[in-house]
């Protein structure tokens, strides 16, 4: 099926006589008759729901979806986009071990590699995304488990060259880990470039109405494991912790990984998405096919728009014809990226926080992908505490402006720029 209609049939078919809406079950825990039934649920020798912590069906139904959008084998959702981050590391590496990434990422996935998990004995290289294949081999360890990067990278705005990170990770014989937040897979499908696993901060477009904050991990099922048992012991030989069944003889390469993040990550983490915020997630994905080309639409029109004006001296939008990203944006995104532009505005940090000031329609939040238009001036809010050097090696400059472009009309959307740009 197309995107179009699995984002609206996906994941759930109700049989003869059960709710056309996904149903909300909210329950904690599922009842058996018998002690031994639900014994084989505890050794993972029958499928079944025993305690939401693991699993519950209206999350089933919502992961099923993404995995059915995003072309893979097997998903799960997670409490936030950070835990499925984390989760999807976290489910190869453990400590003595090594993980490749692009530096280009979301400030939130930054620190959790290179602060939280180092503290876990998990080493991170980051290497610049726009590196030669050269580098990118050279960044490689013998302890090296998996690769890591972002199809348009929040806040920068980079597009990743999947093929080429792809090709590096398997010539080493390790899984590339894409998070797709921004892309969505109405934009960008990772596993047709060679990405194995996708990860979603599902509180940004998926959900899209700034309701809940989730995310979610999908295995393309393609990625072989038992090519490398020595590497990946975690899914080839026995978990002692679930009486020794080994994740890929019990459920194959099509359901090993994300089987195994279940059963034990999740398990001793916890980090499950509620029910509730499942089904507004679903609700989310019912339309994130029409919402995402209208976000486009208003992305691409905006990002013209500021282009043009004499008070922006740059705009960052791999939609436009010169933007340093515009060619991979072609390749990988050829129906548009995101919603998301930064530019600079004339006056430098005072222009750009009266510009904020003036703004109507776009509000100032620390948010994303929403369907209403919000913006962030970093250096007076989220990066306040730095001077202009410090911005300057984070790579933001005192002048940028990140906007988030909503589903309102473009038209509005850009006077309402216009008119604050006007007062700068
Ligand atoms: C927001 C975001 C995350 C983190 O997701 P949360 O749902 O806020 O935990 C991860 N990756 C990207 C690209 C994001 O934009």
């Amino acid at each position: 099926m197309d995107r179009d209609t699995l984002c609206i049939q996906g994941g759930y078919t109700p049989k003869n006589g059960e709710p056309r809406q996904l149903p909300i079950i909210q329950s904690t825990t599922f009842q058996y008759a018998t002690g031994e039934e639900m014994a084989k649920l505890f050794d993972l020798e029958e499928s079944g729901y025993f305690y939401t912590r693991l699993q519950n069906p209206t999350n089933d139904a919502v992961a099923a979806k993404i995995c059915a959008l995003e072309g893979g084998t097997a998903a799960m959702l997670t409490a936030s986009g950070q835990a499925a981050t984390f989760y999807s590391v976290f489910n190869l590496a453990s400590c003595g071990d090594h993980i490749v990434s692009s530096a280009s990422i979301y400030g939130g996935s930054y620190n959790l590699f290179a602060v939280t998990m180092k503290r876990m004995g998990i080493e991170f290289t980051f290497v610049d995304p726009d590196c030669t294949p050269e580098q990118l081999n050279a960044a490689f360890r013998p302890n090296t488990k998996a690769v890591f990067g972002e199809t348009i990278a929040n806040p920068a705005l980079t597009v990743l060259d999947i093929e080429k990170f792809a090709a590096a990770a398997h010539a080493h014989g390790v899984p590339l880990i894409v998070d797709n937040t921004f892309a969505t897979p109405i934009n960008c499908r990772p596993f047709e470039w060679g990405a194995d696993i996708v990860t979603h901060s599902t509180t940004k477009y998926m959900d899209g109405h700034g309701a809940g904050v989730g995310g979610a991990i999908v295995d393309s099922g393609r990625f072989d494991w038992t090519k490398y048992p020595d590497k990946f012991p975690g899914l080839c030989t026995p978990d002692e912790s679930y009486h020794g069944v080994t994740y890929t003889e019990r459920f194959g390469l099509a359901g090993a990984y994300i089987t195994k993040a279940t059963a034990q990550l999740m398990r001793d983490l916890g980090s499950i998405q509620s029910p509730q915020n499942a089904f507004l997630l679903n609700l989310g994905l019912e339309s994130l096919h029409v919402r995402m080309r209208r976000h486009c639409e208003n992305g691409q029109a905006v990002a013209e728009f500021l282009q043009s004006h004499p008070k922006v001296s740059w705009v960052n939008y791999c939609g436009l014809p010169g933007n340093k990203y515009y060619a991979l944006a072609q390749k990988y995104l050829p129906n548009g990226s995101c919603g998301v532009v930064s530019f600079g505005v004339a006056g430098g940090r005072e222009g750009a926080a009266r510009f904020m000031k003036e703004l109507r329609l776009g509000a100032i939040e620390t948010h994303v992908a929403d369907a209403r238009t919000c913006c962030l001036h970093p250096a007076s809010t989220t990066h306040r505490q730095m001077n202009d050097a410090e911005l300057a090696a984070a790579g933001v400059s005192p002048d940028l402006v990140r906007m988030s472009c909503g589903l309102e009309s473009a038209a509005d959307l850009i006077a309402d720029i216009g008119q604050a740009l006007e007062k700068v």
